[in-house]
């Protein structure tokens, strides 16, 4: 991303013109800014410093940077959260972003959203049961996925030798990480007799149990995974469908000259029946090409490199923003758009939908398997260039 920017936090014209920018049919004094200005923001914006002249209108902001969300920091880590309070037009997905300390503890505790999550860096282990009174217990690696639906218990703990980092997905616009049920907060609150009551214990088992929530908090990983397993089991074994996943492991299901992209649903990691993802991979110069989604909307995350989404929104409307490793983007249901890689580094981003199952229509398949003669009726191209269109999603282009 370095090459973007100059000392003096101007645009460089030749990255205008590597991105397409018209800046030819509009004198260069009626774009100048001679006020006050924020550089390095209109560097990381010049998408909306300098707009495509094929821009126009109102398209509600979508885009939001981790980097300016309030930071939790606890001892044992931190926690920052995107929802529809900063990004207002995300209603139906929340983001959260963890990082864990080695040793470092998300505490025990199940909220009324389901979870999904992507381990960005490091390692951690993970613990859940279901409703059946099954367990499960596993150590993620970067690439990694969980899910725990709705309502199950859960807790994190960063591993050796320097924690973890990782991306939640909450499929609730609504969702705060600050709201969840922690099982110090409950046991604060409830009458020490009962406590004793419940568990068959003395009262005095109860005395030290902490006054307030933990939420994070420093602890020790004293077990290996093998023992933890050993420790917990039972006649009724494991949950049947597993709560993780391994990702990159996976084979691409698009592989072209452009990137790769590999898709996960509840197809291939069943107990993710509510959140639907894309992980895609774009070389320099790569497009995620022209389409949208039928069934939801795209809450979209930046892990590597920097790049450019249109949003075409109906009735003319159209807004391009830029992104950069760190920001959540999200695009409703049936609006188009596309994903340019405008660096020359890989771009690496992250799909993900409130939904069991991924789609996404393409412009150039739309137009392939729509006779040559009626497309070119609309869009005065060649039927001969229209005949060539692959009759199948490229996704990823070039191809
Ligand atoms: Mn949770
Ligand atoms: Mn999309």
């Amino acid at each position: 991303m370095g090459k973007k920017f100059k000392q003096n936090g101007e645009i460089k014209n030749s990255n205008l013109k590597k991105q397409g920018k018209s800046v030819m049919s509009i004198s260069p004094e009626s774009a100048s800014d001679p006020g006050p200005k924020n550089p390095l923001e209109s560097v990381l914006s010049s998408s909306s410093e300098l707009p495509p002249s094929t821009d126009r209108g109102q398209v509600d902001n979508f885009c939001f940077p981790f980097a300016r969300a309030h930071k939790r920091i606890q001892e044992g880590g931190w926690s920052r959260q995107v929802t529809q309070r900063d990004l207002p037009i995300s209603t139906t997905i929340a983001g959260v972003n963890m990082r864990l300390i080695a040793g470092g503890i998300r505490e025990m505790h199940w909220h009324t959203a389901s979870e999904w999550a992507i381990m960005l860096y490091g390692h951690a282990r993970v613990t859940a049961i279901d409703p059946q009174g099954r367990s499960f217990v596993n150590d993620l690696k970067e690439g990694d996925l969980w899910f725990f639906p709705s309502g199950y218990p859960h807790s994190i703990q960063g591993l050796g030798p320097d924690g973890c980092e990782f991306l939640l997905v909450f499929d609730d616009g609504d969702f705060s990480e600050d709201e969840t049920f922690l099982i110090s907060d409950w046991m604060a609150h409830t009458p020490r007799e009962v406590l004793a009551k419940n568990f068959g214990f003395s009262v005095d088992a109860f005395k030290n149990i902490p006054e307030n929530e933990l939420y994070i908090f420093l602890g020790k990983v004293t077990q290996s995974l093998k023992e933890d397993l050993k420790s917990i089991k039972t006649p009724l074994g494991s949950v049947p469908h597993s709560f993780s996943y391994s990702l990159y492991d996976q084979k691409p299901n698009i592989l072209t000259k452009g990137g790769e992209a590999r898709i996960v649903d509840s197809s291939n990691f069943p107990i993710s029946t509510t959140i639907a993802a894309a992980l895609v991979k774009l070389n320099p110069g790569g497009l995620r090409e022209m389409h949208w989604h039928p069934n939801a909307d795209e809450w979209l995350y930046f892990i590597k490199g920097s790049g450019r989404v249109t949003v075409f929104a109906s009735q003319g409307n159209a807004r391009t923003m830029d992104f950069t490793a760190g920001d959540v983007g999200y695009i409703p249901k049936s609006m188009a758009h596309y994903i340019e890689n405008t660096d020359d580094t890989e771009l690496l981003f992250l799909e993900t939908f409130k939904s069991s199952f991924y789609a996404s229509i393409s412009l150039a398949n739309w137009m392939a398997l729509t006779p040559p003669e009626l497309v070119a009726a609309h869009t005065n191209i060649n039927p001969k260039l229209i005949g060539k269109i692959p009759k199948k999603q490229i996704v990823i282009m070039p191809e």
